[in-house]
């Protein structure tokens, strides 16, 4: 395709579509086929000016607009992202590469949080108590909005993560602008049109495309309220303390090296596909995927044997296609990075049960394949036992006990995910109990919290307080304010204090 025929995307602020202030782009690429499918802006410090300005003036009629008027957009909302599923499933996987299925799921996911978000009169009410400050005096909170909010998310899950947050920050009264990866922006020009056509009264919710310097221009905004952000721990580390330091409420979540413990008298049979999901669905690239497999004294062979058997079989290609299992890696340069990680664990000792680094799929010649990648023999020190890799690559680290299958865990840098595999109650609670992760599986690979619970994450994989998700973000959304009322005797009531 010239270039003259790719698309470049546009921005959406103040309920228009508008090109961005810049003529500097990115590629984005099919990464089955290497195929240039758009262009994508980096919009500076004018582009992120006007899209709060429209934020902002947006904000004091939203606010003033009752919260069950305020939950009717995100029905319509939903209505729409529902008829429109497969479109959005297959723009996924065309430009991030995961699976048609993956792909799927991931849609499902996110219209699970407007589904969510349209119970905000309830997910908002406050809570008081009559005579809570003395005989007469009432004691009450209530949750207000804040302002202009603004999310920055990551290539992993391109339609999903930016759902974590908007509608519960604009179903609370604020407004939102968001900032997708520039990796994979397109299904999120997508939404838009279709939010566009819900009819959100101008500058309610915006979205911004670009890269590094359109995060700094958002993060030092004035105007901006708080940051949500989701992507690697380095960045996410950044835009705390930046954001932080100009006033903002952040929360943010970051990169992960989530471990599987698989104990001996774990029912393989009955498992061993959702092990195999976590560990290679994706192609790896999910923050909940499991890298570490911690097979736990006579698991280790059976646990070796299984997910290498299983892994040999998985059908490699372009996760449009029926029946594919892995698909490509986003990019090229992820590609890359993947290979020299696995290279480095080999040079570091691991022993390679399956070697991915090679893989051909005669179809996609230029496609970013890795196939999948199991080593075996990983050590604490090696960095491919403690970095991310984010790819389809499994380590496996034989322990003996399950004691020091928690304490290693505990160890770790990162804490967004554990599971364990056991039928034994004990080892379960034992496990749940101690582990320092913030979502914990029991027999499940994948343990991705429900929108109507928080999106948990601890350590150097979350960095705030209040998660995304559920009653956490509308906790963060808003800010609570403290009423207590005299009720004079005779002459009516009168407000003796309002406090936060
Ligand atoms: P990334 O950190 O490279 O990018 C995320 C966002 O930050 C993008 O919008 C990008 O434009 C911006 N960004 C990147 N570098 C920046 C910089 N130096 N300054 C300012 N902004 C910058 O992450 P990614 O590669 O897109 O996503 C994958 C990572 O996200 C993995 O580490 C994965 O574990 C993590 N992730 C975490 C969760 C979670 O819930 N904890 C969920 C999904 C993904």
């Amino acid at each position: 395709m010239s270039r003259q025929q790719v698309q470049t995307l546009r921005n959406y602020f103040g309920g228009r579509w508008v090109p961005a202030e810049t003529d500097e782009v990115l590629e984005v690429h099919n990464p089955a086929t290497d195929e240039v499918l758009a262009h994508v802006p980096l919009s500076g410090g004018a582009d992120v000016d006007a899209a709060v300005a429209a934020a902002a003036a947006a904000f004091p009629a939203w606010r003033a607009t009752p919260p069950q008027e305020r939950a009717r957009y995100f029905f319509k909302l939903r209505q729409l992202l529902d008829e429109h599923r497969e479109e959005l499933a297959r723009m996924i996987t065309t430009e991030m590469g995961k699976t048609i299925d993956d792909a799927r799921g991931e849609v499902q996911r996110g219209i699970e949080n407007v589904e969510t978000a349209c119970g905000i009169p309830t997910l908002m009410m406050g809570y008081g108590l009559e005579d809570g400050a003395a005989r007469g005096i009432d004691e009450e909170v209530i949750y207000q909005p804040l302002g202009v909010f603004s999310a920055i998310t990551p290539f992993n899950f391109p339609f999903m993560i930016a759902f974590w947050f908007w509608p519960y920050a604009v179903a609370c009264g604020n407004t939102f602008i968001v900032k997708p990866s520039e990796q994979d922006p397109i299904v999120q020009q997508r939404v838009f049109e279709l939010i566009d056509q819900v009819g959100f009264p101008p500058g309610v919710i915006n979205l911004v495309n670009g890269g590094k310097e359109t995060v700094n221009a958002l993060l030092d905004h004035p105007r901006i309220k708080g940051i949500s952000f989701v992507g690697s721990t380095r960045t996410a580390e950044y835009v705390y303390a930046r954001a932080a330091a100009s006033g903002k409420r952040v929360q943010a979540s970051g990169g992960a090296k989530n471990p599987i413990v698989i104990m001996p008298d774990a029912d393989l049979d009955t498992y061993l596909p959702t092990i195999m999901n976590s560990c290679f669905g994706s192609a790896g690239q999910r923050c909940l995927a499991n890298s570490l497999i911690l097979p736990v004294g006579g698991a280790h062979d059976m646990a070796r044997e299984r997910v290498a058997g299983a892994a040999s079989r998985l059908r490699i290609g372009n996760g449009l296609q029926a029946g594919v299992e892995l698909g490509p890696v986003v990019s090229a340069a992820a590609r890359e990075r993947i290979v020299a990680a696995v290279t480095h664990g080999i040079e570091e000792g691991a022993e390679a049960v399956l070697d991915g680094r090679t893989v051909q799929v005669p179809e996609y010649p230029r496609g970013y394949f890795v196939g999948p990648t199991i080593l075996d023999q990983v050590r604490p020190e090696m960095r491919v036992y403690k970095e991310e890799i984010f790819g389809p690559v499994i380590g496996m680290s034989p322990v003996s006990s399950l004691d020091e299958a928690i304490k290693r865990i505990n160890a770790n840098e990162y804490g967004n995910a554990a599971s364990i595999f056991t039928q034994s109650g004990y080892a379960a609670r034992e496990f749940r109990y101690r582990v320092e992760t913030g979502n914990i599986g029991i027999n499940v690979g994948v343990a991705a919290p429900m929108a109507y619970f928080p999106f948990s994450g601890a350590k150097h994989s979350f960095f705030g307080t209040l998660h995304p998700q559920s009653r956490d973000a509308v906790r963060f959304y808003t800010e609570s304010k403290v009423v207590i009322t005299r009720w004079a005797a005779g002459d009516g009531s009168s407000v003796t204090g309002i406090g936060r």
